[in-house]
């Protein structure tokens, strides 16, 4: 819990500057057209800043230096330890320099500025700390063939890649690509969600302070269709990782099939289901986690447990407690340290969102919420809300909705549980709460999800891989696993 007040935050806020230009080769830079883009406090409806607007040009430029700094060696052969070292003190820059970097994330995109601060940034800090401390750990390999031939199996960079991240989390999806590509000696340029960009432009300012060479980070705000598109059908970037809808990853594909073929890694949408059983010893548990896995940063999580299905016999316990959890986490002002839930990215996502609430008023039953507010008279903020009776195949349980939005749906048994939750053209998280052991690993492994929570959801640390199944994605976040999205593995035959 961060200790700073309401008034301190607000002080703070007023002091803050943010970077609106783009990072290339070391420098902020203008966009070439001198175009520029609005970027909007969603909680005041406050311009904070004009930012640079990438273009083509822009990105050629980018993609040019990453190039350069690739191949001069400076980063993509410096020695592991080297990289550990100058990525260990980004870690420590960036928790040196926490008061500000969760503000920007708050005031940029509407999270609590007290959950950016004890979650976000040093969530981001740990990442960059992890792969440091993991790169000269990573052993190459020997091949068996025997003697008269020896046979080196190593993995090297791949080169330049392109990171293009949505607005949920800022900081620490730019870190989740940045952190495995750079430790593993690749140059990046990375686009941030044109809701979003300062915390990716500070970022790569810190991390040139802790020793990255020029070129080999830059960050390139723009809009997705001109800055992300130039990226994905750039001819010199080897790799484009992307995190943000299925809609957009699948044009990621595209863009990769018309260019280069280049590898495209997707982290896309989710509808995760949540499987409360009647043996769950500790239903008020269940319920605060619950709770959490939905109105978390407001909703907007690609993992929320957006669907909460409920064993028949403990249904309506369940939705009593939800409802009294709902009601302590209304909308408040993020800069306050007391506020339970933020305001939305923006005005057009609330109303999306609200689009998505009418729908379910049409077809199940409101509990709680249902309805848009300001707070002080302003911003785009939605009450956490609850539907029961919830179809399988209403809208509500099918589609992503990245809002504060609960669907609850009851089952009677094990099997219709799984087939419900497997009922989805995603897979990305799943959870389950029973006392039966049992139960637990039987239901865990038929569940179609990238990670299954037992008694807790939506479990990740920096060990463990993230990523989906089905249209959820493929390839990995977290673990050494992410490393092999951004290395190639070369074989080198030696006779002698
Ligand atoms: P998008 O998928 O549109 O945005 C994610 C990133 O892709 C942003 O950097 C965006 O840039 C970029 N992008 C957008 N259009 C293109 C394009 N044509 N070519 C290349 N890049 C592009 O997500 P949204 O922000 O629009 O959110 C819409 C929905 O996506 C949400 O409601 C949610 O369902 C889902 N989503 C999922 C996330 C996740 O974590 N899995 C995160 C965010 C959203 P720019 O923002 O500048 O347009």
């Amino acid at each position: 819990m961060s200790e700073l007040s309401h008034k301190d935050w607000i002080g703070k806020a007023s002091a803050i500057r943010f970077r609106d230009k783009a990072f290339i080769d070391g420098k902020f830079v203008a966009a070439r057209s001198g175009r520029t883009f609005a970027s909007v406090n969603p909680a005041t409806g406050e311009t904070l800043a004009e930012v640079a607007s990438c273009g083509e040009e822009d990105i050629d430029l980018a993609v040019s230096s990453a190039r350069r700094a690739f191949q001069s060696g400076a980063w993509s052969r410096a020695k592991p330890a080297h990289r550990k070292e100058v990525l260990l003190r980004l870690a420590q820059l960036l928790r040196e320099n926490l008061h500000e970097l969760a503000l920007l994330e708050s005031l940029d995109m509407g999270k609590l500025v007290k959950d950016a601060a004890t979650i976000d940034v040093p969530g981001s800090a740990a990442i960059f700390q992890w792969y440091a401390e993991a790169i000269d750990k990573v052993y190459d390999e020997v091949a068996p063939t025997g003697s008269g031939d020896l046979v080196l199996v190593r993995r090297e960079p791949l080169g330049v890649i392109g990171a293009v991240v949505p607005w949920n989390f800022p900081l620490d999806m730019a870190t989740w690509k940045c952190a495995p590509a750079l430790a593993a000696g690749n140059s990046v340029v990375l686009k941030p969600a044109e809701q979003s960009p300062f915390s990716a432009l500070r970022l790569a300012e810190l991390a040139m302070e802790a020793g990255l060479p020029a070129g080999v980070l830059n960050v390139v705000p723009g809009l997705g269709e001109t800055a992300g598109q130039a990226l994905g059908r750039h001819m010199e970037v080897d790799c484009l990782a992307f995190t943000g809808s299925t809609a957009v990853g699948k044009l990621f594909l595209q863009y990769s099939g018309q260019s280069n073929m280049k590898q495209v890694w997707l982290e896309t949408g989710g509808k995760s289901p949540n499987l409360v059983f009647a043996d769950c010893g500790n239903l008020d548990a269940a319920a605060d986690m619950a709770a959490f896995g939905i109105f978390f940063n407001q909703g907007e999580v690609c993992s929320a447990n957006s669907r909460l299905l409920v064993q028949r016999s403990v249904k309506d316990a369940m939705v009593e407690k939800l409802v009294q959890r709902a009601a302590a986490t209304q909308p408040g002002d993020p800069l306050d340290p007391a506020s339970k839930m933020g305001a939305m990215v923006d005005a057009r996502h609330a109303a999306n969102v609200m689009r998505f609430v009418e729908a379910g008023k049409k077809t199940a039953r409101l509990v709680t919420g249902g309805e848009q507010v300001t707070v002080n008279g302003r911003g785009s903020f939605i009450q956490p809300t609850i539907f029961d009776e919830v179809s399988p195949s209403d809208i509500i349980a099918r589609d992503e909705i990245f809002g504060p939005v609960l669907s609850v749906i009851a089952f009677d048994d094990e099997e219709e549980a799984i087939s419900i939750a497997n009922d989805s053209v995603y897979g990305l998280a799943a959870s389950l709460w029973t006392d039966s052991l049992s139960r637990a690993h039987r239901i865990a492994e038929r569940l179609h999800a990238g990670t299954v929570s037992v008694n807790t959801v939506d479990a990740l640390s920096p060990m463990t891989p993230f990523g989906g199944f089905k249209q959820s994605g493929f390839g990995r976040d977290l673990s050494l696993h992410s490393l092999d999205k951004y290395t190639a593995l070369k074989t080198t035959w030696i006779k002698y």
